[in-house]
Order: C-alpha cells, then sequence, then structure tokens
C-alpha cells in the first residue's frame, strides 16, 4: 500500500489511524506517531481509541472506513483480535498476538511488531550483529522475566535472532512452560522453563530482560538482587517498562555496574515499523526519536 499525497489546491482526505485498548489514556504513542505522519505530510490523524471489549467487533470492523490506514492494539486486546481480522503475519500467529493492523483494499491484515522492536533496541545498545538485515544475537544467553504477551513477542524474536539459551522465568510457571513449548515446535534451541529464581545458574553474555509488569506501579524488582549480583560484568538488563524510566530492577543493575536500557527505545522502534506497514514509507525514526525522548 501507498499513501498518495495530494498536491495543488485539492484538500487533502484526512486520514485516521489509532490506538485500540482499555485504557488508553497513558500511551505514548500519539507522541511519536503523530509528529512523524506531520513530517512527511501525509494527512493522518493518530487518535486514543478506548474500546472495552464488548465494543471489540465494531471497533475492528470501523478499520474498514476507507479513510482509516489501521490501528495499534494494546492491552487487553491483542490477542482477541485475531479471529477478527483477514490475515495474520506468520509470525503474529506463532506469537499469539496483533499489535498492529493495516487496512489495505478491504482486508485488515495483523502484525506484530513488538517482536522486532524490541531486537532493534537491542541493537541500538551495541548488541548483536545485522547480518543481511537481521539482528543476530549468537553468543548470547536469554533470561527472560515474564511470559504474557510481551514477553511471548520477546521470545520468539530471541530464539529466532539466534540466542545459545533461553531461560523464561514467570510466576505461573505453567504459563511458561506453555510459551517453551510454543517455541520448541518451531525452532530448535534448548529453551528452559521456572518459576524459582533460586534455581538460575547465571553464564557470561547474559541478557535479561524483564517482559513482566513487575516495577511498574512499585519499588520492586522481578528478580531479587542476591540472584542479579551473581551474573558476569557483561550481563545486560533490559526492561521493557519505560514509565517509570528507571525501574527498580534498572536501578539495582546499574548499582551492580551491569549495562542497562529502559522500554522507550522499544516502543520507539515497534512503532516506527507499524508506522511504515500503514504507510508503506520508511518511518522519520529520528524524528519519531525525539519526540518521545
Ligand atoms: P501481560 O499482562 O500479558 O503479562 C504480565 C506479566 O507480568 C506476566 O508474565 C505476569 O505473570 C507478570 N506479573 C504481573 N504481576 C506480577 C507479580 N505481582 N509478580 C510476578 N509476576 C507478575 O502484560 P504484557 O505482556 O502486555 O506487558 C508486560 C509489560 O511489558 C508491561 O509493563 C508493559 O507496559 C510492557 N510492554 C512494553 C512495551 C514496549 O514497547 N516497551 C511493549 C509491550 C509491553 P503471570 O503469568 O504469573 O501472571
Amino acid at each position: 500500500m501507498s499513501i498518495e499525497i495530494q498536491t495543488g489546491r485539492q484538500p487533502s482526505p484526512q486520514l485516521r489511524v489509532g490506538l485500540i485498548g482499555d485504557p488508553v489514556g497513558h500511551s505514548f504513542s500519539p507522541r511519536f506517531q503523530q509528529p512523524a505522519f506531520d513530517a512527511l505530510g501525509i494527512p493522518a490523524r493518530y487518535e486514543l481509541w478506548h474500546t472495552p471489549a464488548k465494543q471489540l467487533i465494531e471497533r475492528i470492523r470501523s478499520l474498514c472506513e476507507p479513510d482509516c490506514l489501521g490501528a495499534n492494539v494494546t492491552i487487553p486486546h491483542k490477542e482477541a483480535v485475531l479471529p477478527l481480522l483477514d490475515k495474520i503475519d506468520p509470525l503474529a500467529t506463532r506469537i499469539g498476538a496483533v499489535n498492529t493492523i493495516v487496512h489495505h483494499d478491504d482486508y485488515l491484515y495483523g502484525y506484530n511488531t513488538d517482536a522486532m522492536g524490541l531486537l532493534h533496541a537491542l541493537h541500538e545498545q551495541g548488541l548483536g550483529t545485522k547480518e543481511q538485515n537481521k539482528i543476530s544475537l549468537r553468543g548470547y544467553n536469554a533470561l527472560l522475566l515474564g511470559a504474557g504477551g510481551a514477553a511471548r513477542a520477546a521470545a520468539f524474536a530471541l530464539v529466532d535472532a539466534g540466542v545459545e539459551q533461553l531461560i523464561i522465568l514467570n510466576r505461573h510457571l505453567e504459563r511458561a512452560q506453555h510459551l517453551a513449548t510454543d517455541i520448541q515446535q518451531h525452532y530448535d534451541r534448548p529453551v528452559f522453563s521456572l518459576n524459582d529464581p533460586s534455581f538460575l545458574i547465571p553464564r557470561a553474555s547474559s541478557l535479561i530482560i524483564n517482559a513482566t509488569s513487575v516495577g511498574l506501579h512499585e519499588d520492586i524488582s522481578p528478580l531479587p538482587a542476591k540472584i542479579l549480583a551473581h551474573y558476569d560484568p557483561d550481563t545486560f538488563v533490559y526492561d521493557m517498562i519505560y514509565n517509570p524510566t528507571q525501574t527498580y530492577l534498572l536501578c539495582q543493575a546499574r548499582l551492580m555496574n551491569f549495562r542497562t536500557a529502559n522500554g522507550l527505545s522499544m516502543l520507539l522502534h515497534q512503532g516506527a515499523q507499524s508506522f511504515s506497514l500503514w504507510t508503506n514509507q520508511p518511518a522519520p525514526i529520528e524524528i519519531m526519536r525525539r519526540s518521545l525522548m
């Protein structure tokens, strides 16, 4: 799909794209999506579409209106939208969650850009290598905290990027086991599931990713400090939470001199990929970054 930009005296048709979720008021997406549309002269408005579950079908139907480019999807609808769409990208099917919907020729297509967003965010921090436009994390051992929607995207992204070993640590063990089983249906990589951090054996070149919501509202960490302290100095700790910008986990990791980053860079890169899918144009990433950071 490409957006035709009107020139001359003809008024440009106003296009719409928005965020579907419940709640949506806290979202940072309009902050960096709107400046991107404006910078490229695309007459689109990025809106917040608060959608309780009982209005989801109606909301998805409204995306087929001619002025609608598509949508982002957030909590709690990332999984529920799958059966409501016409075609789902294979990666989003494996992950089981869609965060980007594209409206094209009366059809609705579902994608998951969280996965690539995470890999680009890690690569930007100097992790891994880029081989033929694909980010490789070969040589890293990943510890993933969480097994919810964001963790599922991260787990597939990490294994697809070639991590040596993936350990999924989650409060409810069955959810971690379920995710590990799903991954092993597609990839021949060692994936382990745990719910007790005291069984962790730290390894060199570790990458620790928090994909739980622990730390979002309170000063608590999803990984006890005494466990974190056993990791090698070259460990990188990434927290998907971006508000607060410094979670308790990140503060502890910094005190231990580990390299760290918060989830703003993932938010930026997943949003940039969504923008490209809606417009079929490269996202103005530096404009988006300046608007967000
Ligand atoms: P989900 O609700 O799907 O998953 C929540 C996860 O947190 C589960 O693993 C859950 O464990 C765990 N959890 C929740 N409360 C506790 C607790 N008290 N103790 C231990 N574990 C707990 O949420 P998402 O996966 O969608 O989001 C997770 C986080 O990632 C959020 O903070 C979100 O803001 C962030 N995120 C950031 C993005 C970015 O671009 N930076 C993109 C997407 C998400 P259990 O399974 O045991 O319940």
